[in-house]
C-alpha cells in the first residue's frame, strides 16, 4: 500500500468535536486510505465509524485508547486495535472508567464553583454529548461562559494534574490494559511515549522491555507530539523489541485545532503500519 493512513482519532464518543461517521467522511476527504477510530475509554463510537468507513469507501479499523495508572508525572495512554466491540471484560473495563469519570467530573465542578468558576455537571454534559465526559468538555464550557480564553489556560489554571481543581480517576494499570485488549482480541500498542516523560534511553528502554513481556504488541512512533528524531529513536525501540511500528495524528476536531487528519507533527502514517497491524491480527 503506498497511501497514508491515521491510526489514532477521537470522535464525540469521547472528547473530539465531530461525531464519528464525520470523522470518518474527512479522514476520505484528507486522502486518507485506512482510519482508526481511538475513543478514550470508549468503544461507543465504532459502529457508527465502522459503518460510514463502508460508504465511503476507506479501510477501518476499531480502536480504543485506554488511560492507564503510572506514577506521576508520566502519561500512559494504551491504545487497542482490532478489538471485539462485544468482548465482555472490555465493556466491563469502559463501564467501569465511565463509572470513574461520574465520580470524578462532580467533584471537579464542585471545586470549580467553589473558586468562583460558575458552571454545572448539566452544562458540561451537554458539551460532551456522549458518555465520556472529560476535562477538555469542562475547558470547553469554561471558555464559552468566558473564565478563561483557551483550553491550555483552563488546564494550566485549573485542570491539569495538580491545578487548582484537580482530581485523579481510577485507571486499569497497564498490565490490566494490556490484558483487556488481548482479551478482547485486540493488539495493544503505546501510544505517543513521549507522554511517559522518562528521564533517559535506558528507563524508556526498561518501561517498554516491561510492557513487551506483558503482551504489548507495538509502539506508536509518529504521533503529532514527536519530531523527527523521536520518531527515529521509538522505531528503533519498536524494532529492537520486535514491536509493531504505528502512528496517528491523534486528532480530536476543534479541540485540537492545529491537528489535521492524516499528518503527524508534517509527517504522514505509511499504509504498512496499517498493513502489518492487519497481518498481526489476521494471523491470531
Ligand atoms: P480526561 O479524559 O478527563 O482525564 O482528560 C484527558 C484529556 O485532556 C486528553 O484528551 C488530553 O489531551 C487533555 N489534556 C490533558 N492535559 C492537558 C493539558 N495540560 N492541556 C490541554 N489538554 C490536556
Ligand atoms: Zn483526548
Ligand atoms: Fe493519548
Ligand atoms: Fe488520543
Amino acid at each position: 500500500m503506498s497511501e497514508y493512513v491515521d491510526l489514532h482519532s477521537h470522535s464525540t464518543a469521547s472528547d473530539g468535536t465531530f461525531a464519528p461517521a464525520y470523522v470518518v467522511r474527512l479522514a476520505k476527504e484528507s486522502g486518507v486510505a485506512a482510519l482508526a477510530l481511538t475513543d478514550h475509554d470508549t468503544i461507543a463510537g465504532l459502529p457508527e465509524a465502522s459503518d460510514a468507513a463502508k460508504e465511503v469507501g476507506i479501510e477501518f479499523l476499531n480502536g480504543i485508547e485506554i488511560s492507564c495508572e503510572v506514577p506521576k508525572p508520566a502519561t500512559l495512554h494504551m491504545l487497542g486495535y482490532g478489538v471485539d466491540i462485544d468482548s465482555k471484560p472490555l465493556r466491563e473495563l469502559t463501564n467501569q472508567l465511565m463509572a470513574g469519570r461520574d465520580d470524578r467530573n462532580p467533584r471537579i465542578i464542585k471545586k470549580l464553583n467553589e473558586l468562583g468558576v460558575s458552571i454545572t455537571m448539566s452544562e458540561v454534559e451537554q458539551e460532551a454529548g456522549g458518555d465520556v465526559v472529560g476535562r477538555p468538555h469542562i475547558a470547553a464550557v469554561m471558555i464559552r461562559k468566558g473564565y478563561v480564553s483557551s483550553i491550555k489556560q483552563a488546564f494550566d489554571k485549573y485542570l491539569a494534574t495538580g491545578a487548582a481543581a484537580y482530581f485523579d480517576r481510577d485507571r486499569p494499570d497497564p498490565k490490566r490494559g494490556i490484558e483487556l485488549i488481548r482479551q478482547a482480541g485486540g493488539l495493544p500498542v503505546l501510544a505517543h511515549p513521549v507522554q511517559l516523560r522518562t528521564e533517559n534511553d535506558a528507563q524508556l528502554e526498561r518501561i517498554v522491555k516491561d510492557l513487551a513481556d506483558l503482551g504489548l504488541a507495538g509502539v506508536e512512533v509518529i504521533h503529532s507530539d514527536h519530531d523527527a528524531a523521536l520518531v527515529e529513536k521509538y522505531s528503533r525501540l519498536a524494532e529492537r523489541f520486535g514491536l509493531l511500528k504505528t502512528g496517528g495524528s491523534d486528532f480530536h476536531g476543534t479541540n485540537k485545532k492545529d491537528i489535521r487528519l492524516g499528518v503527524a507533527n508534517g509527517r504522514r502514517i505509511p499504509g504498512e503500519f496499517y498493513e502489518a497491524i492487519r497481518a498481526k491480527l489476521a494471523a491470531k
